[in-house]
């Protein structure tokens, strides 16, 4: 998908989380084009300027620190040093890393943030993506390792031990970004807002008159905005990684932008999508991209493994499954879906 439609698929996107039945009426919200994608804020009545103003700053802030596609951001700079020696960087940046050095542990390596040299080869989403041969997977591949990544927080630094490695934070930055958005927020006093990142959203506190919000999860098979089920909840986020969000088809094929750090490919396991809900961001964004190569079986004993955490996932052949406690709050509402409890 191009820059452009990727816009306005997802400002329909945001128009279905407005609109959904029992929604309050809101004032205009705010929307720009950030972390490579639309970001849109709602405020509704407490919406001021300066507090717009102060969370997409921060927003832009994060970018220009985590991208792997701005030359110069302080990611850029440590892939360049790989190899060659550590690299200061602001302490936003060692958060993220050691958060996504987390969850590299906890999935066993199926999400890592070394995935950077697949991602570039790959380079799905962009003008240069391309099926790459065995070979050029094969030199990816051996340059994945989160473990070669060395942080030292007392000096603020952050090393790949071995030359060409890259960093990608694409898994778990606009986690990050929401919850700082969330941050300010609620520092400014204000106690709802919606804040969608490209899909992954942050409700906080819940609806005028105490309802809590309603969601919309993305159909994965259907144009964007349209939705296959409802989540009901009150300070969530939800976060939602699928097939349908970066692709490119080829020969008949399509392949998606969630890569198998073992073979290399896209993952093709059976999953459409998979949509995390929990707390906070930064976990859920990491956790649906590790959920999602992980699979069904592994990735589900993680999530109940997990504190305030659960995960819908979506199958080729249309069943729906979820962790124990998600019947909580997602509701499914197209019936060409089937919700199978396990
Ligand atoms: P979205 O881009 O829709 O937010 P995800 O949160 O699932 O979706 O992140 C996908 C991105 O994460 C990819 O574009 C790539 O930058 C990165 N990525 C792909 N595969 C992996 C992986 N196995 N581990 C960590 N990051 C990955
Ligand atoms: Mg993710």
């Amino acid at each position: 998908m191009n820059r452009y439609s990727e816009i306005i698929a997802t400002l329909a996107l945001t128009l279905i989380i407005a609109t959904l039945p029992g929604c309050a009426k809101t004032l205009p919200s705010q929307s720009e084009f950030v972390l490579g994608t639309i970001c849109t804020v709602n405020l509704y009545d407490q919406g001021s300027p300066e507090v717009y103003h102060q969370i997409f700053d921060r927003l832009r802030e994060i970018e220009n620190r985590m991208s792997a596609n701005l030359e110069d951001s302080e990611l850029d700079q440590i892939n360049r040093m790989a190899g060659i020696r550590p690299v200061v960087v602001h302490p936003d940046l060692i958060d993220v890393i050691q958060r996504a050095l987390y969850f590299a542990e906890k999935a066993d390596g199926a999400f890592d943030p070394t995935v950077g040299p697949l991602v570039k080869l790959w380079s799905i989403g962009s003008d240069d993506e391309r099926l790459p041969g065995e070979d050029e997977i094969a030199a990816a591949l051996s340059l994945i390792n989160w473990r070669d990544i060395v942080v030292d927080r007392e000096q603020g630094t952050v090393f790949l031990e071995r030359p060409l490695m890259r960093l990608d934070l694409g898994a778990i930055a606009k986690g990050y970004a929401a919850d700082e958005a969330g941050r300010i927020i609620r520092a400014a006093g204000i106690k709802r807002a919606l804040i969608d990142l490209g899909g992954n959203i942050l409700a906080l506190g819940e609806k005028k008159g105490g309802a809590p919000w309603r969601v919309g999860i993305q159909n994965p098979l259907d144009n964007r905005g349209a939705y296959f089920g409802i989540a009901e909840v009150r300070d969530k986020t939800l976060v939602t990684s699928g097939i349908y969000e970066r692709f490119f088809e080829y020969d008949g094929k399509r392949y998606h932008h969630i890569l198998s750090t073992q073979d290399g490919y896209p993952v093709d396991n059976g999953l459409l999508s998979i949509t995390v809900i929990s707390g906070n961001s930064i976990d859920a964004d990491a956790l649906s991209t590790s959920l999602f190569v992980l699979g069904y079986e592994q990735g589900k004993i993680l999530a109940e493994s997990l504190d305030d955490t659960e995960a819908i996932f979506v199958f080729t052949d249309m069943s729906v499954h979820c962790t124990s406690g998600a019947l909580e709050y997602f509701t499914l509402t197209d019936t060409t879906f089937s919700l199978i409890q396990d």
